[in-house]
């Protein structure tokens, strides 16, 4: 039997990220490398209301609600309305960091509107219309409240243009020790924006429960690439500059937006059933394809047949320096330059079906995501080196969270968030089903799981009402130990 699995290559890849920085054979650390070069700003500016237009005289309601309720992060999301679709048009100087931008959200009203918000943090608003007109707005911390003129009647489509420009400030990622959103580096800038970092870059619905589709205009000058996610369906050559237009027609959460600047060469390979697979490398890696990405087409075959049909019609990666992790993107994952291993690309090939497809619905149901995204990697442990490996692996994580500590994963808190326990536990509790109820039988869970909840959200409670539906098993022990209870249960025989 092997011990606690620490590959000691692995400890390179720090805690910072907030993805795979606890990768399944990592070992805990405290050890956070900040991939920035910038300097942090409060997390909150001063609720200073600056308006526009006409002073407002007219009574404040009805209005959308300024919160949805997440219990981790009351700020992130509003009520009233619904987003469709996210037109993001940003200019960027790769010098200064800053960004010149103009975003356009379509939207559809859930409810008549006098007044709604957008989360919006940092950067100076130029201007902003409703369905072309300017309308009057406040900002209100992290708030950006909106009262246009004669308001919104239920079931409108409408539009809202926000005009801004400024450096995007970074947001504090608490359970990782580290600053995360919009990162600039000597070779280039790109965005980690889980779990609240979309605010920092565009004006939005900044929760996983509003997801919408994504245009990305991104103009950068020459011989910079921009990448973001979904296809690249043009380039469009302005002289000294470059604008890369990028279309995402799969509906995503505003955390996986991802921007990604530097000298890059494309990729492109083709995965099972026709999906493109495009990577990108830094132009510093000469065209070398790192090995960990080769695993990428296998790993595809090999989940599906756990979990469904792969969700997209591309997927890839992009290369980052200073990222001590990954994350996953929605059909372009992050990776960092020292995270490059087939364990974190399967963990974050794993998260387009659960985390980005089957969205957790609050952020304090992250096990459903990185949990489920850990599972997969025992899954390719024994799919590589064999049920004993798989088991020998589990038993070091286990281990190592005894003496990590105990508190239930149903309720990280913020604090724990990206903690070692929601990774690897939330995995053991995937472990324990499959002991309990068979590797068919689990199939069938996924499958159905994902069938009913792809490009959705989904809550803990569904999940276990799924899982006991249909397996025929009463699981509430089960899960009561795993995920409700602090103190760490065994590990199932075998
Ligand atoms: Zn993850």
């Amino acid at each position: 039997m092997r011990r606690l699995a620490l590959a000691t290559s692995l400890l390179l890849v720090s805690a910072a990220c907030s993805d795979a920085g606890p990768a399944a054979t990592s070992a805990p650390t405290a050890t956070a490398t900040t991939a920035t070069t910038t300097t942090a700003i409060p997390a909150t500016t001063a609720a200073e209301p600056t308006t526009t237009g006409p002073d407002s005289t007219g009574p404040p309601e009805p209005a959308g609600a300024q919160s949805l309720g997440d219990p981790y992060f009351p700020d992130l999301g509003n009520g009233g309305y619904d987003v469709i679709h996210y037109d993001i048009e940003i200019t960027v100087d790769p010098e200064s960091a800053a960004l010149d931008a103009v975003t356009t959200i379509t939207a559809v009203a859930d409810e008549t509107l006098a007044t709604f918000n957008l989360d919006f943090v940092g950067l100076e608003v130029s201007s902003l219309m409703v369905d072309g007109s300017d309308a009057e707005y406040v900002r209100q911390g992290p708030e950006l409240r909106i009262s246009p003129d004669g308001g919104i009647v239920a079931g409108e489509e409408f539009t809202v243009t926000v005009a801004y420009s400024g450096r995007p400030q970074l947001i504090n990622l608490i359970s990782a020790g580290v600053q995360f959103g919009w990162l600039q580096t000597p070779e280039g800038i790109y965005v980690v924006a889980e779990p609240d970092g979309a605010r920092t870059w565009f004006p939005s619905n900044d929760h996983p429960t509003d997801k919408a589709t994504f245009t990305f205009r991104i103009t950068v000058p020459k011989p910079l690439t921009a990448a973001a996610n979904g296809a690249l369906v043009e380039t469009i050559d302005n002289g000294d500059s470059q604008t890369f237009v990028w279309d995402l027609d799969s509906r995503m959460a505003t955390f996986l937006a991802t921007l990604v600047i530097g000298e890059y060469e494309r990729f492109e390979s083709e995965g099972p059933e026709g999906i493109l697979i495009r990577d990108y490398l830094p132009t510093s890696f000469n065209g070398k394809m790192p090995a960990a990405f080769e695993v990428t087409a296998e790993a595809m075959v090999f989940l599906a047949e756990w979990f469904g049909p792969f969700p997209f019609d591309r997927y890839g990666h992009i290369v980052v320096y200073e990222l001590g992790g990954a994350l996953e993107n929605q059909t372009l994952s992050l990776m960092g330059s020292r995270a490059l291993f087939d364990e974190i690309v399967v963990h974050e090939l794993a998260h387009q079906w659960w985390g980005d497809s089957v969205t957790p619905a609050s952020w304090q149901d992250i096990w459903l995501s990185e949990g489920f995204a850990t599972f997969a990697e025992f899954l390719w442990t024994e799919h590589l080196r064999g049920e004993d490996a798989m088991n020998d692996q589990i038993e070091g994580l286990h281990g190592a969270l005894q003496s990590i500590g105990h508190f239930a994963i149903s309720d990280p808190r913020e604090s724990q968030l990206f903690g070692p326990a929601v990774y690897w536990r939330g995995g053991m509790v995937l472990h324990a089903l499959r002991a309990q109820v068979g590797d068919e039988v689990l199939k069938e869970i996924f499958h159905t799981y994902f069938e009913i909840y792809a490009d959705g959200n989904v809550t803990t409670r569904e999940f276990i009402d799924l899982a006991e539906e249909i397996s025929g098993q009463d699981l509430t022990e089960l899960f009561d130990a795993w995920l409700f209870a602090v103190a760490l249960p065994d590990l199932p025989d075998g």
